[in-house]
C-alpha cells in the first residue's frame, strides 16, 4: 500500500500490469508470454562488445547527452533509413531506455493544466508521465479490427492546453503500423495547432509482411516538432540494459535535455559503447532482415498455438504481441481471463484494459507475447491445451 504522504497525483499508478503478471507468473510458475521482453539471448556480437568496453576501462560518467560514437551511430543510422543528415551532437540524445526519454520529453513540454493527446490503448507509461507533469491525458481510440481512428475524434481531442501528441508506431498492444495518410491527418492538425509530437517508434525494426514503418518526422513539416524516440532493447533483445535515444531538432533537444540531466544525468557507458557497435555493424550483418524473419516465425507459431485452443487472434502489421479475443470463455473482463490464465492454465498473459483510460471500454482480448523461444512455445501450447472451450469463470 502506497504511504498516505504521497502526493495524490500518483492515485491510481500503483504497480504497472507487467509487474503485477510477472510475478503471478512466478508465483504460479506460469509460462510467461506477459510482459514483453525476449527469453532469449541477444546477439553476441553486442555482449563481446560491452564486456570489451567494460575491460578497456570505458566505466566512467557518459557525457549527458551520450557517448560520441553511439550518438554518430544513431545519426548514421537515421540517415541510411530516411536521407536526412542529422548533427550527432545537437540533434541526438541518449537516455535510460525509451521511457526516460518519454518521461524526460512529457516533462519539457508539458504543465499543470496541460493536455497530451494520445491513441488509445496507449502504453502505461504515457498518462503516468503526464499525470507527474500535472497534466492530462485526451485519448482518442483505436478501434479494431484495423485498429483505425475516426479523425473527428481526433479533432475533437484537440484543445487550447494540447500542447503534445504522443503516438506509438508500432504499436504495443495492437501490432497496428500507422499508415502515411493517417500520419498525415496527425501531422496536419498537430502543424496548425502548434503541437510537438512525441514519436515511440521502439519496435520500428520488428515490421511484418507489407506493412512499412514510417515515422511523422519525415513527412513535411514535421521534423521541426518532432521527437522521435526509440530504444535498443527491442532492436537488439537485450531490454535489461536499457538504453533508449531521441532523435530531433536542437531546440527541442535542448528541452528534453534540461530535463534528462537531473533525471539520470548519463546513460550506463559500456552498453552505450556495445550498441554503437550493434547500430555500426548490424545492417552489414544482415541483422535486420533476419531479427524480421524469425519474428515472423514465432509470430506464426504463436498464432497457431492460440488458434488451436479456440483463441481467436487479430491480423497484427508489426511490434511482438498477439492479441487474442477471449469473449465466449465466460469470463467478465480481461483482468479475470488473464488471471485465471495465469494461475489455473500457467500461461501468463497481460489484460489490455490497462491500456484504457475507461479500462470498462476496452474489447474482451488478451495480450500475448511471441519474443519467445520455440521451446516456450511448446510448454506454452500444452498448458494451453488444458484451457476448457467455456471454463465458466467468473
Ligand atoms: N514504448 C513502448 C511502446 C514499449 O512497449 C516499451 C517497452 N517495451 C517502451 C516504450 C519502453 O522501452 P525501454 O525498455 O527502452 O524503456
Ligand atoms: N514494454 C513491455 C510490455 O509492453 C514491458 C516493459 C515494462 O515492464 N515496463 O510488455
Amino acid at each position: 500500500m502506497m504511504d498516505g504522504r504521497a502526493h495524490p497525483r500518483l492515485r491510481g499508478f500503483g504497480t504497472s500490469v507487467f509487474t503485477e503478471m510477472s510475478r503471478l507468473a512466478i508465483e504460479h510458475g506460469a509460462v510467461n508470454l506477459g510482459q514483453g521482453f525476449p527469453d532469449f539471448e541477444g546477439p553476441d556480437f553486442v555482449k563481446e562488445a560491452a564486456k570489451a568496453a567494460i575491460d578497456s576501462g570505458r566505466n566512467q560518467y557518459a557525457p549527458s547527452h551520450g557517448v560520441p560514437r553511439l550518438r554518430a551511430a544513431i545519426a548514421a543510422s537515421w540517415t541510411q533509413d530516411t536521407g536526412r543528415e542529422v548533427d550527432p551532437e545537437s540533434e541526438v540524445t541518449v537516455t535510460s531506455g525509451a521511457t526516460e526519454a518519454l518521461f524526460d520529453a512529457v516533462q519539457a513540454f508539458l504543465g499543470p493544466g496541460d493536455e497530451v493527446v494520445a491513441f488509445e490503448p496507449f502504453y502505461d507509461a504515457y498518462p503516468a508521465a503526464a499525470a507527474l507533469a500535472g497534466g492530462r491525458l485526451r485519448p482518442v481510440t483505436l478501434r479494431p479490427p484495423g485498429w483505425s481512428f475516426d479523425p473527428e475524434e481526433l479533432v475533437a481531442a484537440f484543445g487550447p492546453r494540447t500542447r503534445v501528441l504522443l503516438l506509438n508506431t508500432p504499436h504495443n498492444p495492437t501490432g497496428k503500423v500507422f499508415r502515411r495518410d493517417e500520419l498525415s491527418v496527425i501531422a496536419d492538425l498537430c502543424r496548425e495547432r502548434d503541437v510537438v509530437v512525441l514519436s515511440d517508434e521502439v519496435y520500428d525494426r520488428i515490421v511484418f509482411e507489407g506493412a512499412v514503418h514510417v515515422s511523422p518526422a519525415t513527412l513535411p513539416g514535421m521534423w521541426d516538432r518532432t521527437l522521435v524516440i526509440n530504444s535498443t532493447g527491442k532492436t537488439f533483445s537485450l531490454t535489461g540494459w536499457k538504453v533508449g535515444y531521441a532523435v530531433g531538432p536542437a531546440p527541442l533537444q535542448t528541452a528534453l535535455r534540461a530535463v534528462h540531466q537531473f533525471v539520470t544525468f548519463a546513460t550506463a557507458t559500456p552498453f552505450q559503447e556495445a550498441f554503437a557497435t550493434a547500430l555500426e555493424v548490424a545492417p552489414g550483418l544482415g541483422y535486420y532482415d533476419r531479427l524480421r524473419e524469425e519474428y515472423t516465425a514465432r509470430r506464426e507459431r504463436l498464432r497457431t498455438v492460440l488458434e488451436e485452443v479456440g483463441l481467436r487472434t487479430l491480423p497484427v502489421a508489426g511490434a511482438y504481441f498477439l492479441l487474442a479475443e477471449v469473449a465466449g470463455h465466460g469470463f467478465r473482463d480481461d483482468v479475470a481471463f488473464c488471471r485465471y490464465l495465469t494461475t489455473e492454465v500457467g500461461v501468463a498473459a497481460v489484460p489490455p484494459s490497462a491500456f484504457y483510460a475507461d479500462p470498462n471500454l476496452a474489447p474482451l482480448l488478451a495480450r500475448f507475447c511471441f519474443a519467445k523461444k520455440t521451446e516456450t512455445l511448446r510448454k506454452a501450447a500444452e498448458r494451453l491445451r488444458r484451457l476448457p472451450p467455456q471454463p465458466g469463470g467468473v
